[in-house]
This record gives C-alpha cells, structure tokens and sequence, in this order.
C-alpha cells in the first residue's frame, strides 16, 4: 500500500507523507493510538455479551496493553462492569466485562396537548420510576417545565438515585421543534412556547445535557427501541387530533432541513374533498381523517360522538357508520403511506395516536391501500401494526433519545478526559 491522501475523520497526520494518509492508519502503532475508550465501548455494547480483554484485543486488534486501559476508564466511569468468569486457560481466570446498564440514569418527559408523563430510566431504557399527570401544554412553559422539574426530583428519590447519576434529560413536545437548539418554532397549539429555550429552563434544574424533539419522533424511537430493535427503516404514524408521522431510515431519526420531516397531515388525499383544513388549503390528510373529522362526519349523520375515546367506542361496539368512517379514514391514510412507502421502503409501519385503538378496522383500511399502489417488492416484507407500547412509546423514545446522547462517543471521550484531568 502506498502513502495517499484522504480527508475522511478517521485517518492520521502521517508525518512521512506531511498530510491525513491512509497508510499511517495500518501501522499497528497508529491503530493503538486512534481507538479510543468510546471504541471499545462500542464493540461491548455491539457485540451485547460479556467479553474478556483478550478476546477485546483480538477484535480490535489491538495491543493488550491499550485494551486494558481504555478498559480501566471504562471500568472507573462505571459504564463497563466486571461480569462473573471467563472460561479459564489455566491459572487465573481471566474476567468478563460488560456493558453496566445500572451506571447511569436519564430524565425522560412526554408532553402532550392535555397530559404528562416523565420516567427515570436506567442506560438499557429500563423504566425505573414512572408519573403522568393530567397537564395543559397551553399553560406555557413555565409552569410545565417546573412540573417537569418537580417530577424529575421526585423520580429520582422514588428509583433511589442520587441527581449525580443523572446523565441526560429527553423531552418530547406537541409541536414543531428545532432539535439542534432544542426550541418548539411556530408550535399551533403552544402558546408561549414559540422558541423558548427549553434545555436552558431544565438545566437550572439538572446540569445536564438536555435534548428536545417533537412527540412524533420519540414516539417512532420508543417503538423501535421497545419493539423492532433490528428495523433499520421503520415509520411511526401518529392519528388523533392531528397527523403525523416519524421516520427512521437507514437506523438514524430523519428530522429534515427545518426538523419537520414527516409532517405528512397536510399532503392532499388522493379523492376529491371540499374540507377546508386549519392550514387554510383543501382536502388535507388531517382534514378528512384524523379525530375531530371523523367526529364531525358521524355528526352529520346524526351521531355524537365524545372524541376519540368515544369514536373507538363506538367501532368496537359494531356501530356500521362508525366502522365506515374508521375504514375510510385508513384508506386515506393508506394513500398516502403508499407514497412514503415507495419513497423511502421501510419494514415496518407502526400506527400509533388515540385512533390505533380502533384496531383491525382502522389497519384494514390502510393496508387496503398500502398493498395496492406500492411496489410489490416494497411491501413483500412490510408490517403494518399498530403500537404495541401505546401511551408509553413517546416516555420510552425520550429515554431512547437521552441514553443515545449520553452513551455517545463524543460524551464518553468527554467523561474520559475529566477523569485523567
Ligand atoms: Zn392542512
């Protein structure tokens, strides 16, 4: 192999060559230099079994004397914990280690339009400690994030954890969120929350790393994390009062330009519609099908339904019109599912939201339509399924969303270097 110049993240200044080189990266005493404590971490958390060093240094490739001390941080961070024996070789055995769940813990919150619901989970999503409350997000943000705040203190104590464990805070909201800066832009129905700075706010409270997203998105990761941990490709619709849907393709949450990726309520329905959306334009998604549609076309045929508790009521108790309307909202759902399904190929469909508890119905309409105008090849392998974790997927993601963060490389070479500082 001869010295050539290569701009990719993970090569070396070769001081042969005076530039990044890619040969310098085969020299064993590069590679002994370039992996770092969140490497080998990595690898553990991979691989998901206990190993030994050795067995460490044979799949790096590394020496045993580098493996043993990125270990030793591993171990003084408490992110790695010695795991019963290995299989000894004669004398003495030599220990497993494993990732340690138990090391840290994170903050997860769900805000809805109308409830709450916060968790303490340890690093494996495990929920520890969990609270909902009845919570109107229109009371501005002051008053939830003290709720927050209040709740995330009162967790800890109940999962017996001490505030310096805590390692990272993940909030869900109802509304449109910038996730670089974490601040709700334009939300509809946030009054007070347009652009406030909510990481700030919590960090009075918890001096931690604190990531916000919109409640879609968490949802998607809650169910992915809970659910289908192998689905690389998987979209999570959201059907109650509105529409929405969160996408993870390629394993990686897919936020968009402006973080309003999958904001699919107000692509036009396939059929002709004179209803006039909240947006301004006609024959929206949400217009035709998500609750207080479905509410207002059983009203005209002489129905009063109380919500969507009430219309999924109604289609378990057999009522035809209701069984009507579900059906017809799923196939415009269907129509445009079929769109995102020949877009981006996922394997699994999850649909989520107060109307999924209508069940078979709602799915029957969708898949009608999904199978009929996406690419054969696109849905010989799809699952269209509604959530299986239902109220919690949003405080399941928000952990999801934290322990990602927290677990990161960048956060673990950070933790390493405070150590030997
Ligand atoms: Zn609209």
């Amino acid at each position: 192999m001869f010295h050539s110049s290569t701009v990719t993240q993970d090569t070396y200044f070769c001081r042969e060559f005076g530039k990044r080189c890619l040969l310098d990266v085969q020299k064993p005493e590069w590679l002994n230099h370039r992996v770092k404590t969140s490497d080998v971490f990595a690898l553990l958390q991979r691989e998901n079994r206990p190993m030994t060093r050795a067995q460490l240094a044979a799949s790096t490739g590394l020496a045993r004397s580098t493996v043993a001390a990125r270990v030793d941080t591993l171990l003084r961070l408490g992110l790695v914990a010695p795991y019963g024996d290995g299989r000894s070789t004669g004398g003495r055995p030599p220990s497993l280690l494993a990732v340690n769940p138990q090391a840290r813990v994170v903050l997860a919150v769900d805000l809805g339009a109308t409830h709450a619901r916060a968790a303490v989970a340890d690093l494996s999503g495990e929920l520890l400690a969990e609270e909902r409350a009845d919570l109107d997000i229109a009371d501005g943000p002051e008053a939830v994030l003290s709720w927050v705040e209040d709740a995330g203190r009162a967790l800890l104590r109940r999962a017996g954890r001490p505030l310096a464990d805590l390692a990272a805070v993940g909030i869900g909201l109802p509304g449109p969120v910038e996730h670089s800066t974490g601040r709700a832009i334009n939300p509809p129905i946030m009054p007070g929350w347009d652009r406030y700075d909510v990481p700030a706010r919590i960090q009075r409270a918890f001096a931690v790393p604190v990531l916000v997203d919109n409640d879609v998105n968490i949802m998607a990761l809650g169910e992915q994390h809970a659910q289908f941990p192998e689905a690389q490709d998987l979209v999570f619709i959201k059907v109650s009062t509105g529409i929405g849907a969160g996408i993870i393709a390629g394993g990686e949450l897919q936020r968009g330009a402006q973080g309003t990726a999958g904001d699919v309520g107000h692509i036009r329905v396939g059929r002709p519609s004179e209803v006039v959306c909240r947006c301004g334009n006609v024959g929206c998604l949400e217009a035709v099908a998500a609750g207080p549609a479905l509410a207002r076309t059983l009203r005209e045929d002489g129905i009063d339904v109380d919500g969507a508790a009430g219309l999924v009521e109604l289609v378990r108790s057999g009522d035809l019109q209701a069984i009507h309307a579900i059906r017809q909202a799923g196939r415009d759902l269907g129509g445009v599912l079929a769109m995102i399904v020949n877009f981006i190929n996922p394997s699994v469909v999850v649909v989520g939201g107060a109307l999924a508890a209508a069940g078979e119905q709602f799915v029957a309409g969708i898949r009608e339509v999904v199978y009929a105008r996406s690419l054969p090849l696109a849905t010989e392998h799809l699952r269209i399924v509604t959530s299986v974790t239902g109220e919690r997927s949003g405080v399941l993601g928000a952990a999801a969303m934290a322990i990602a963060h927290a677990l990161s490389p960048e956060a673990i070479e950070e933790a390493s270097l405070a150590l030997s500082s």
